[in-house]
């Protein structure tokens, strides 16, 4: 895996922040999916590594619980979690008990899971009762 994930970085494109990731996906099925972050010159539109992993699994088919496992890899000696907005993505599409790995370019690997990384998240459950929503008093 982390071989992969090192060659991966080679595509990532950061011309402005020069902070190359990469990721890898792993589905039940054993379907993996990459992704490396690509920055643009309007920053907001550029995309990270995770969701641009996560968001070729879904359009290649596969939907909310169907993924194993998802790998990151940074350019650097630190660990690597995604962000907030790809930790939302993921919570999103993920099992609370899907593992998220950290590698570091030097072969460190560190995992937490989906639940540990975003412990109150904001989801589908919120808007359930979106025609209902009742201001509480
Ligand atoms: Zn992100």
């Amino acid at each position: 895996m982390e071989e992969k994930l090192r060659k991966l970085l080679n595509n990532s494109y950061t011309p402005y922040y020069k902070y190359p990731v990469s990721s890898i996906i792993i589905m039940k099925d054993g379907t993996t999916f990459n992704g490396v972050n690509v920055e643009t010159s309007s920053p907001a539109s550029g995309i990270c590594a995770e969701r641009n992993a996560l968001y070729s699994a879904i359009a290649a088919g596969y939907t909310k619980g169907d993924i194993k496992e998802i790998h990151v890899m940074s350019k650097t000696e630190d660990d690597c979690w995604p962000c907030f907005i790809c930790r939302h993505a993921i919570s999103d599409f993920c099992d609370k008990e899907t593992k998220i790995y950290s590698h570091t370019y030097n072969n460190r690997i560190v995992s937490h899971t989906v639940e540990e990384l975003c412990p109150y998240p904001f989801g589908n459950d919120n808007l359930k009762e979106t025609n209902s929503w009742k201001v509480a008093s």
